[in-house]
Formats: C-alpha cells, structure tokens, sequence
C-alpha cells in the first residue's frame, strides 16, 4: 500500500521500520525519533529486552562486564544506574533496558507481539512493503532489522519430541513465571553458554541432573560478585573518555592488547600469565593472555593444556573430567564461557553427564531418552542448544529486494555484506550486527551503538541530500567478505566448527559470519566510506545515480598491521641516508625479527668471485639428504642486504621446499657499480653447481631463486647461464623482482608512495647501482632481453601493492611469450615487503607454501615433499 503522506503526493506510511526492540532497537528508535523522521516498530516478544526478555533460564546473565555491556549514547544513565554485580543477572539487563524505554518514552512506537514475517521491496517507487504476522500493511522508505544475531532458537535436532509427555524447555525461551525443579528428573541437553550457566542451578534444585554433552566447551570462572573496585574506578568520573575509548578498541572494552607473544618468556612467567587471566575470570582477559593465541596452534595448545588442567582439578572422576576437556577445536574458535561452579557441579553425586559422541541419542520417547545404549526417564527436558546465530532472524523474514530476489536464495550459500550493514539487491535495507560486522566478537553494546548511529547519521544524510535509496555494489560487497575473510584466514577461527561458522545448524554453510578485524578498525572502516562519498555505494535521487564505486580494505590485514606499526615508528626513510648509514639500520631491523622457522644445520663459507671471496650461508633442511640446491640471492636493491638480512626467508625456503638453499653475498654499489653483482651471482651459480655434491646436493638438481633486486639477479643468471652453456638450471623463482630498471611502469605510479618501499628508494637503488647508459643493458633490466627463449622454466611472484608488481608481470608473460613454462602467483593484498616477512605477516605463509610447491616442481616427483 502507497500512503498520501499528507502533502499532496505519495509517499511512504513511515520513514522508518525497525523490527527488533532490544539493544539496538531501542536506541536505533532513539535516533530516529531525534533525526525527526517517522518510525515504527515492531517486536515479536510482549515488551522490550530482545536477549534479556527472551533468555530467563536460572544463571542467565552477561560475560562482558555490565559496567562495559551498557549504553553510551546517554550519559545520565552513567549516574541513573548503578549495576549492582560485575556480571549481571538477566533479570537486572532487562530492567535497565526497560528502564531506558521508560526514560525515553520508547515503547509509544513499538507495537509488541508483533513479528515482521514479509518485507518487499518496490523499485519503482523506491520503498519497502512491510507486512506483519498479524495482518499489519505498510510502507516505509528504510527498513532496519535489528533483529539480533542470537535471537533465533535452533530447532531440536534429536526425533521424537513430539511424543514426551514430560515438560519442555528452552533457555532461549524460559517461562516467565520461572521453573521449579524440586524433586524432578531432569536433562540438560547442550553445554554451551547457557548450559554452562544454568547446570549448576538446575542441579541444586533437581533430584537427578543428566547431562548430555555433545561438544565440550572451554570456560573459565566468572568470579562474579559486586562490581570491582578497579572497574568502577576505571570509569567513575571519566565515564565518556572511557567509552570513547571503548569505541575504538578491540573488542568494545578499553584495554590495551598485549604485544608479547607466547614463546617468547619463561614456562614459568606463562603458567603465572594463566593463571591470572583465569583469576581475572574475564573472557577479554584470557583471550588476551598473549598477542598469538588466536593465530599460533602452539600457544594456543599450551593454554588449553592449562585449562584442561584446571577442569582435571576441579572435577574428581577422571573420566567425567576427561569428557568435560575440550580437544577438538583450539581455545577460543568457540565462544568461551564463564561460569559459577560448572565444573564441580559434575562432583555432586545426583549429576551425570552423559558424552553424545560415544553415546549418540536415537530419539526422545514418551517417558525420557534413548541413547543408542540406555533408556533414560525424565520428568523435564531443557534444551540449551543456542541459536541459528547471526543469520537465523533475517532470513525468517520473507525478504524480497529489486527483481524479485529473496535474502534467503541470495545467502543460500552463506550470507554476503557490504561492512555488515547492507547486501547489493536490497536498497535502503539495513542491518544493526549483520554478517561481516564484529557483533558477536564483540562487546555488542558498543557494536550495537556504533551501527545505530552509522545506519542514523546515514539516513539523516541522505535525506538532507534528497538520495531516495542507497544500495552497496557488486564490488564493494565482495571487496568486504574477501576482507572479512582475509581477516579470518590468518586466525584459528576457522579451523573450529563453531556458530561462529554456522557449523551448529545442520544444512547451514560453513562461512566465517563476523568481522574479526576489531571494532575499532571496523569504526574507521565505516566512516572512510562515508567520508569517501560512499564508497562502493550506489545513490540514486529521482532520475540520478552517483556512485564512488571500490573496495575499502584492500592490504591484507596482516601487510596493514605491520605497516601501521612501521608508520607508528616514524623512522627515516632510506633514501636519505648514506648507503652505510642505511645498511646498519636494516641490519639493526633484521636483529628484531622473528627468526624463523628451525632448519637442519646452518653452515656459513666462502665462495671464490671474480673480484674476491664472496660469503654464503648454507640452509639444511632437517630431513636426510642429499637434497637440490637453491642458489638464494638476497634483495636490497644491489646496495643493501646479505645472508642475515633475508634470513627467516630462506630457512622457511628451504624446510618448506626440502632444497638445500645456498644464500650467496655480491657485491654492492655504490662501491661496485653493474655489472659486479651480475658477475658475482653468476659466478656463485657456477661455483655452486660445481660442487653440489659436496654441499650435500643432488648433482643437476639446481635452481636459482632471488628476490627483489636478487630476483633481477636471479632472472639475468638464467640468461647468462643460458648463452653461456651452462651450468644446467632447472628453474627460477624470482620474487616481486627488479627486471626493468626504466622505472616507469602503471605500478610505479599507483604504489609508489605507501607501501614500504617507495618508487623514491627505488630511485636511490638505481642511482648507486647502475649509470643511465647501463640501465637498458638486458643484464640490468633483464625484460629487455632480445630472446628470452630456452630459460628454465619460472615462477614469478608479484605482490598487488609493489610498484615493482607491473614489471613482474610483464617478465612472466614475456617468458611465456617466448615458450617458457611460467606459473604465475599474485599476491592479493600484499606489498613488495610482506611475503619476506615469516612469521610476522600470517597470510604470506601460505604464498610460500605455493612457491615452495613450484620449487618441488622444478626438482621433479623425485623430491619429497616436506
Ligand atoms: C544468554 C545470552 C547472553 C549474552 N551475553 C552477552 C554479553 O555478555 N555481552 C554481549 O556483548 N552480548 C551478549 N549476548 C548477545 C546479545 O544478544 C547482544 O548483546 C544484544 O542483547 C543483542 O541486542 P539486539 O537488539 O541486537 O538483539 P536482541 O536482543 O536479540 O533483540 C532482537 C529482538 O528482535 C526481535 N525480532 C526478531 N525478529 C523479528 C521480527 N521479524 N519482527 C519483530 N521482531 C523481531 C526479537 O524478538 C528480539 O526481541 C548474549 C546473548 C545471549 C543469548
């Protein structure tokens, strides 16, 4: 239905339908009401709360601190509410909510027992149809679902309720008037949040608590009590510099991310780490316990050793104990828990847990359960199974967008977001904590207030420019889920079956769902693409469309951090030291590094050049030999750099490809101008091949391999080696490589400011190491070869933001021009830097992984794999 919207013309009935009114429905209510605009809402429970006037099992509370998990939009509610527990109890979140409804006179838009069940969008007249389960019709210009991403009970996945005869229940959905278990036999199935919350008071009310465990889950003690000292002190009088600097925080608390990584302190200083953050029983604060645990299998593994430790402690039967230690996912891939004596409660001897993996259910009977081996009775079965998570209420809702496509066949394989807030098809739809934002990562609070006031300030801004809709593009969207699981990639989320990855609901896709990159980065994320005219949106007003269309996060998440850290750093920039100066700082750089992976045995020697010996540094793999050789020459633009420098590279080199890696030294400009390099690494090559075997070689298995300026190195050896008759090379590798030294490529201009090395360094380079005249010379610039026929066969890596990456790619299509076998790896989001640094930049590591498969590959099926 089109309304007259009472000046004369149609219109939308409202501005504004909001579905949902718990945290983010009330203050998206807030904002609208104060931008002006007309909004109305509907929700499916009696009164306002979401979460906290749904989930009213016994334990029901908070595990983000509730002096944290608060508004901050109004800053009366600092000094109008005082919450009285560290963790409050669901009954006190739903009485602040209430009580901010109440303050702000909310409840007047909201129409409760209310469910949106259809929304359509009209492109012709740019609004959408909203209909609800209880016959309501109407139209509004925005339609925003705040439907919660934990809002959506997951059916029961075990047959035969149908057939009990004894009571029901689900945490999600606990009576209002409360449950009392005095005297029952009664199941718990599930052991995730709200099991671990409710067990221990299900126990001490039941006669027989059982348990039916499927999935063990990590938990820590909530320790909970009043409000500590150090919480209230942390806020009392600074309330809004405190919230403030929640906003751009990690996780929506104001803490400062610890820098230290696990191995790098005593045993001793990490158990005492552990044990504190078990102390602190706070989720941020074990999760936090040291810079790596969510990337490095072996810190993570050490704490949840720790942590099964503790459950082995508390819990007296050491099978039970066992049951009860997660081993299938590493710490924190799944929702920790915090708990009150969860634990010992399986000690108490009227509570059993019974383990699904070893025992599986085969249905629910009239009188109980049976497993596959025991018939179980029970006078109540509660089931504590979790959500349809972050997806499951939006696409309840019969969604339709332009050209009659639905939400639920776009996200039929996993749900796709531009920054979580909208999906292309779906004009002026908004989503507060949809797939692709922090939400669930988070503390939601503060996520919550910062998508209400992105979507608010949206509105009110395209209203005050006369936009009629806004919708995200094709590019942007993919840009953003290529990001948020770029994001994802380098960390062990994805390694677990979580709800995090829909992994809980059967038939759901595995697709990582939030946005792990932080809330602060998300913030600055969402606000760039506002001040960058929308990017990646699409405007339209009456018959005009605008559109700034692009990706927002493009470097890989790692490359951004580290460059972030080196801009922190400010240091002077290369080109404008003396080449001794510049070397001394990069061998200061080189010593603060991670080092690298453990190779077999490192031997250093000498090797006879044309103008002296020259120093190579031999890398051994850890397996029994003989192995092929990889010449290695080192980048540094011919001015900077040796074995050390490139270090961590060639150990990660050689364990991943199995090749005995021979870094060799050349001598450097400005002292040794072009060609001394040239005819140092060919002279290397020779001397090596000459004598694999008594360097532990496998005689004619040789390739050679360099990068940046040791890739041009590289590249020129082949070719001399090639009119020369020998010696015999059987591939190269050559690494976001010099091969034309004119410095004028596409790539110079697009990225040669602000990805490390600057087409300024570059400069400076060529400057010290070859005069004008040289610099055309195919020993130079090697993509200036007449005849690049009869080289071995190649890989060339190039990284997207190198001002190097054209000429990279120019050499390997003129490689393959000339009929050598080519493979070619672009690194997506990476720089001219980033794959160099191991164990630094994470998603390099899997680059590597493929270049040393291509190395294999040139050594025949002959070589191992590692
Ligand atoms: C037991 C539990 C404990 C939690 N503890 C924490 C915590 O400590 N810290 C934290 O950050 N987060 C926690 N969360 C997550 C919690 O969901 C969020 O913090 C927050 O409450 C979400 O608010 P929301 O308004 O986005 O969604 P919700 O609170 O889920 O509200 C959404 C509302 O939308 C309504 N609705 C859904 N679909 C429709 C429709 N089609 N039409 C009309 N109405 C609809 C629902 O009935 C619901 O009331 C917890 C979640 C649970 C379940």
């Amino acid at each position: 239905m089109v309304a007259s919207n009472g000046h004369g013309t149609t219109g939308p009935d409202v501005d504004v339908v909001v579905a949902g009114a718990g945290f983010a429905g009330l203050h998206m209510l807030y904002r609208l009401r104060h931008l002006g605009v007309s909004v109305r809402a509907f929700e499916s429970g009696a009164d306002v709360g979401g979460t906290w006037y749904w989930n009213r099992y016994p334990g029901a509370r908070c595990d983000i601190p509730t002096v944290d998990y608060s508004y901050s939009f109004d800053p009366e509610l600092e000094d109008e509410w005082t919450w009285s527990e560290k963790y409050a109890t669901q009954p006190e979140i739903l009485r602040y909510l209430q009580h901010v409804a109440d303050k702000h006179d909310l409840r007047r838009d909201i129409q409760f027992s209310t469910t949106v069940a259809e929304a359509t969008w009209d492109d012709e007249q740019r609004l959408w149809h909203i209909r609800t389960d209880r016959g309501d019709e109407l139209t509004a210009r925005y339609y925003v679902m705040a439907t919660g991403c934990l809002s959506m009970p997951k059916a029961a996945e075990v047959e035969g309720l149908e057939r009990y005869r004894g009571d029901v229940y689900f945490t999600s959905r606990w009576p209002h008037e409360g449950v009392d278990f005095t005297g029952k036999r009664v199941a718990v199935i599930g052991t995730g949040s709200s099991g671990i919350q409710s067990i221990p008071l299900i126990a001490a009310q039941a006669e027989a608590l059982t348990v039916f465990q499927r999935t063990p889950n990590f938990s820590i003690p909530a320790h909970n009590g009043p409000v500590p000292e150090k919480m209230r002190d942390a806020i009392a009088g600074r309330a809004a510099e405190y919230r403030e600097a929640a906003k751009w925080s990690v996780g929506g608390i104001p803490v400062e991310p610890t820098q230290v990584v696990t191995f790098s302190v005593t045993p001793e200083e990490r158990t005492a780490r552990y044990e504190d953050a078990w102390q602190a029983g706070e989720l941020f604060a074990i999760l936090g316990v040291y810079a790596d645990l969510m990337v490095n299998p072996d810190a993570n593994a050490e704490l949840a050793g720790f942590l099964h430790d503790k459950i082995r402690s508390i819990v007296e039967d050491p099978e039970t104990a066992d049951t009860l230690c997660p081993k299938d996912h590493p710490f924190g891939t799944k929702r920790p828990c915090l708990d009150t004596n969860y634990f010992a409660t399986y000690n108490l001897p009227h509570v059993r847990l019974v383990d699904l993996r070893k025992h599986p259910f085969r249905s629910i009977t009239e009188s109980g359960i049976d497993t596959v081996d025991e018939s179980l009775e029970f006078d109540a079965i509660v089931f504590a199974t979790g959500f349809d998570a972050m997806t499951g209420a939006l696409v309840a809702v019969d969604i339709t967008g332009r050209d009659g496509v639905t939400l639920k066949d776009k996200w039929a394989h996993g749900p796709t977001t531009y920054l979580g807030l909208t999906t292309v098809g779906f004009p002026n739809l908004f989503f507060i904590t949809g797939p692709g934002s922090p939400s669930v990562l988070s503390n939601m609070a503060v996520s919550i207030e910062q998508h209400v006031d992105w979507v608010a300030d949206c509105i009110a801004d395209l209203r005050a420019r006369g936009v009629d809709t806004i919708e995200p593009t094709e590019t942007a969207e993919a840009g953003w889920v290529q990001h948020v699981n770029d994001c994802a990639d380098i960390t062990l989320y994805p390694t677990a079956n979580s709800w995090y990855m829909g992994a809980n609901v059967p038939g759901k896709p595995r697709v990582f769902l939030p946005y792990i990159g932080g809330v602060g980065k998300y913030r600055i994320a969402c606000d760039e693409v506002v001040d960058r005219d929308y990017l990646g949106f699409r405007l339209k007003s009456g018959a005009d469309t605008t559109c700034n269309d692009g990706v927002i996060r493009r470097v890989q998440p790692d490359v951004a951090a580290v460059m972030e850290m080196m801009a922190m750093l400010d240091l002077p920039p290369l080109e404008t030291m003396d080449p001794d100066t510049a070397r001394a700082f990069v061998e200061a750089s080189s010593a603060m590094r991670p080092p690298g992976p453990d190779v077999g045995e490192i031997v250093d020697g000498t090797i006879p050049g044309p103008a002296g010996d020259l120093a190579y540094r031999l890398y051994r793999p850890p397996t029994d030999g003989p192995h092929p050789v990889v010449v290695y020459f080192h980048g540094g633009g011919w001015v900077l750099g040796n074995a050390t420098s490139d270090d961590p590279l060639c150990r990660d080199l050689c364990v991943r490809s199995n090749s005995v890696i021979v870094s060799v030294d050349y001598r450097h400009g400005p002292e040794a101008r072009f060609p001394a390099a040239i005819d140092d690494g060919f002279a290397a090559t020779r001397w090596v091949a000459d004598n694999a075997v008594a360097l532990g070689g496998i005689p004619g298995e040789l390739a050679v391999f360099g990068w940046s300026a040791g890739g041009n190195i590289a590249a020129v050896v082949c070719q001399l080696a090639r009119d020369a008759g020998g010696p015999a090379i059987v591939g190269q590798g050559l690494m976001t490589p010099v091969t034309d030294l004119d410095m004028s490529s596409g790539s110079y201009a697009e990225n040669g400011e602000g990805y490390i090395l600057t087409a300024a360094l570059m400069k400076w380079f060529c400057d010290h190491y070859a005069d004008e005249a040289d610099r055309s010379d195919p020993r130079a610039s090697p993509l200036r070869a007449d005849n690049l026929a009869g080289l071995p066969p190649a890989i060339v890596i190039t990284s997207e933001f190198d001002p190097l990456r054209d000429e990279g790619i120019a050499y390997a299509d003129a490689l393959t021009a000339a009929g050598v076998p080519v493979q070619h790896i672009a690194a997506r989001g990476h720089t001219h830097t980033s794959l160099t640094m191991v164990d630094m930049v994470i998603s390099g590591a899997k680059i590597r992984a493929e270049i040393a498969d291509a190395l294999r590959a040139f050594f025949g099926a002959s070589v191992p794999a590692h």
